[in-house]
């Protein structure tokens, strides 16, 4: 064998020993090991057996120019060397500023003012505490239930976890119920037979009916992504989040937008809420492609609106201490400066939108294959659904093995798919080619056919 293999092979036997992963199945602990990346560029991964893949799930949803971008790596250094740090509690430093004021622009109606995190669960998190704050302030200390919805995802924190409403996540973890409370999945697939309108309806009439039950004087928030990303890329009815966000003024409660996946060019625009969604909310979240996530960066952008009740002569005082060592990150500010300025150069929002119908025919293509169910996309965001009986909505755990069995067949033809269970998602740096496209859309046809194969020759 050659000697960097063995190398490489020493080395995952120590990332095996050592590290503890997200998502570590405890019973495998030390056995198991993931595919160690040794570099990336444009649209791939190699790893260090010297596989390239082309990086479907693009990381996380984070790597919009794709790797190893100069620019970026460039503007990381000069930051580094010129200011690696300061204390957000008593300095501030430019590239924080400009990018404020950047992010600022591109964010709807008057939500003019960025607090920075440290990714996309502080984020979402800081948002919650400032609805607390904020109730607190104005003298409404029991209006604080937060309403979300099943298939959300919002993060990994204490409360992010309790507001996601994917149960898998749970198990022996002790998460806080009492002010968190689920509603539908606005998930066409389980509307029984109702019309796109009827199911809005519908939707709209439970979110009503549990502020009568709960009491909308209790409810501080209403908490959701744009599109439900982890959950299965699921596109509510078209008027979903207009209609939720009219009830929510109509009862004064802070409409949170989860924008952690959405922003920043992967539906085609800097946010998708307002342009995609037809929302302007009170909140917006952000993280993942704000640097493509070459450093870890988030924050949320709160409405002047919002902000004007608890501030001045409002502010009785209060000081808004939710505070992170690394706000505001120079580093990292700089670090999406250089990659919105990429961004913009490259008209990336444009080529993102020119690329989309070609992405969603591509995913439509697949839509006659044995095991898919569904499939759906926005933007470059996609996903398709795989059961092993296409007539049934709600998957088993067998539906989750074709979905692994799926992604190990693509990954050895050279495509990292991520599956959720049993849905592939796909949601590509936002610099693929019509041509990549097409080969990414390829390889995951010959996943699912042979994946299919091995069903009916009862090897899965
Ligand atoms: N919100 C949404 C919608 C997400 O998809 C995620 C992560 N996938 C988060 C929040 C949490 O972000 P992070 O992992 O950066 O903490």
């Amino acid at each position: 064998m050659h000697g960097a293999q063995l190398d490489a092979i020493e080395r995952e036997a120590d990332a095996r020993r050592h590290l503890l992963s997200p998502a570590e199945e405890m019973a495998k602990l030390g056995e198991e090991s993931r595919p160690l990346l040794a570099y990336g560029e444009g649209i791939y991964v190699v790893d260090t057996r010297g596989r390239r893949l082309i990086d479907g799930p693009a990381g996380m949803w984070c790597t919009q120019v794709g790797y190893a971008r100069q620019e970026i790596a460039d503007a990381i250094a000069a930051q580094a060397m010129k200011l690696s740090y300061n204390s957000p509690w008593y300095t501030t430093n430019s590239p924080a500023a400009e990018l404020a004021a950047r992010i600022a622009e591109m964010t709807p109606g008057d939500l003019n003012r960025i607090f920075f995190t440290t990714g996309g669960s502080t984020a979402v998190d800081s948002a919650l505490r400032f609805t607390e704050f904020y109730n607190n302030v104005l003298g409404r200390p029991d209006k604080k239930r937060i309403i979300v919805r099943k298939d959300g995802y919002h993060g990994s924190t204490n409360l992010t976890a309790a507001c996601s409403g994917r149960a898998g996540n749970w198990p022996n973890f002790d998460i806080e119920q009492d002010r968190i409370v689920f509603i539908s999945s606005p998930n066409m697939r389980l509307a029984d037979g109702k019309s796109e309108t009827e199911f809005l309806d519908h939707l709209v009439a439970e979110f009503q009916q549990t502020l009568e039950e709960l009491g909308a004087d209790t409810v501080a928030a209403f908490l959701a992504e744009p599109l439900l990303a982890s959950g299965g890329v699921i596109i509510p009815p078209k008027g979903y989040h207009a209609r939720i966000k009219a009830l929510c003024e109509q009862h004064d409660i802070v409409y949170i937008s989860d924008e952690v996946v959405t922003a920043f060019g992967r539906c085609g625009e800097w946010f998708a809420s307002e342009k995609m969604f037809g929302v302007v909310p009170d909140i917006i979240t952000f993280a993942k492609g704000v640097t493509s996530g070459y450093v870890p960066l988030g924050g949320l952008a709160i409405s002047e609106k919002l902000l004007a009740r608890v501030s001045g002569e409002n502010a009785k005082g209060s000081y808004f201490t939710n505070g992170y060592t690394y706000t505001g990150h120079p580093v990292s500010c700089a670090a999406a400066l250089a990659n919105i300025a990429i961004m913009e150069k490259s008209n990336l929002l444009d080529h993102v939108r020119a690329m989309s119908e070609h992405f969603a025919a591509g995913l439509r293509s697949l839509a006659d294959l044995p095991l898919v169910a569904d499939v759906r996309s926005n933007g470059l965001v996609g996903c398709v659904e795989c059961l092993a009986d296409k007539t049934h909505v709600v998957a088993d755990d067998f539906d989750r093995k074709i979905g692994a069995r799926i992604d190990a067949i693509c990954f050895d033809l050279g495509l990292i798919v991520r599956p959720i269970g049993h849905m592939c998602v796909l949601s590509p740096p936002l610099i693929i080619t019509r041509e990549e496209i097409d080969r990414m859309i390829s390889i995951l046809r010959q996943g699912i056919l042979q994946a299919a194969d091995e069903l009916a020759r009862g090897d899965i």
